[in-house]
């Protein structure tokens, strides 16, 4: 249980609903900033303003899975007010709580140490980035159907970066039926993509393995859909950026080129926010339990 806990939620999306939903079910008291809209009533959640919220009781600061934008900026679907966050909110918290967000930025990254905080990033988790790898590979079969007039099956698709992200997207492609090629820039990658099934081959010689491909999905973070690699694709490729913004395709070039090709970013808060949202409740919990202690 987190009885005693106390913990604020400032903005977000429906991922937070079940955040929500989990921490009261466990017994915390949340104070909820940015929630104004939300018709759905908590038991043991204070819906208040930034300026209201008790900063020195509480244990934990939980922001957007996207942390803020690069002045502070909170999103939230559940208010229209504007929200920032600023080192001060930190500066008046006590020593022991600590900031939850999915990923940072300078801004916030800044703010945490600069108030000396302990700041969780949920997302660089593997536990976390496993999980939530599920849905994002959902929603990338949800884009490819949705942007192509062939099927999964029988296509030719290429994708780059084996993490956590790639060996679902890979696999899962694989088992629709598509000839998957994997791009990787490690030998021990290189093995397990061939022990698994695809075709490897060195992220050096991406250009020469995008001239018959129908898809190509990218989970790489760094400049890798350059204009020479789109300008040896067919003209019909469709490609998928799935890479963190600003993803890894020169989406000008490919415009140029009329080759479609689409940066999506957030599909698990998209296509499954519930099961997203559960994830991230579940682990938070988790540290929360585990910071009580
Ligand atoms: P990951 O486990 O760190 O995998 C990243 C892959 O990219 C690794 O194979 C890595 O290779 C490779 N890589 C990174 N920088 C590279 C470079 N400069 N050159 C060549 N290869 C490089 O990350 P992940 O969890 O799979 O996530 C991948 C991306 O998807 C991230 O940007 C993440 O934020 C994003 N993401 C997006 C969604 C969405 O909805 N669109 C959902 C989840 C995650 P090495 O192992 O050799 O370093």
């Amino acid at each position: 249980m987190l009885t005693g806990i106390k913990a604020a939620i400032i903005g977000g999306d429906a991922r937070q609903l079940e955040v929500i939903r989990k921490l009261t079910a466990l017994n915390a008291s949340l104070y909820l900033v940015g929630f104004d809209q939300l018709d759905h009533g908590f038991t043991g959640a204070t819906k208040m303003d930034l300026d209201d919220l008790p900063l020195g009781e509480l244990d934990a600061l939980i922001l957007p899975v996207s942390g803020s934008g690069p002045g502070g900026e909170i999103d939230t679907i559940f208010s229209n007010k504007k929200i920032y966050f600023t080192e001060d909110i930190l500066q008046k918290t006590k020593q022991s709580c600590t900031v939850f967000s999915g990923i940072t930025n300078p801004y916030l990254t800044k703010c945490t140490s600069n108030a000396n905080k302990k700041h969780i990033k949920l997302f660089e988790r593997d536990d976390v980035a496993i999980y939530n790898a599920i849905p994002t590979v959902e929603g990338t079969i949800m884009m490819v159907i949705q942007h192509t007039d062939f099927t999964i099956h029988q296509s030719n698709l290429v994708v780059l970066g084996f993490g956590r992200v790639g060996f679902s997207v890979a696999r899962t492609f694989a088992n629709l039926g598509a000839n998957v090629s994997v791009g990787a820039r490690r030998s021990e990658h290189i093995a397990r993509i061939t022990e698994m099934g695809f075709k490897p081959f060195y992220l050096d010689d991406l250009e020469n393995e995008v001239e018959s491909i129908d898809v190509c999905i990218n989970t790489i973070p760094a400049p890798i859909i350059t204009s020479n690699v789109i300008s040896k694709m067919p003209s019909h490729t469709l490609i998928i950026d799935l890479a963190s913004k600003p993803g890894g395709t020169d989406f000008r070039f490919a415009e140029k080129r009329g080759i479609k090709a689409l940066l999506a970013p957030g599909l698990p808060g998209i296509v499954a926010p519930k099961t997203a949202g559960k994830i991230i409740a579940n682990v938070l919990t988790q540290l929360l339990m585990d910071e009580s202690n």
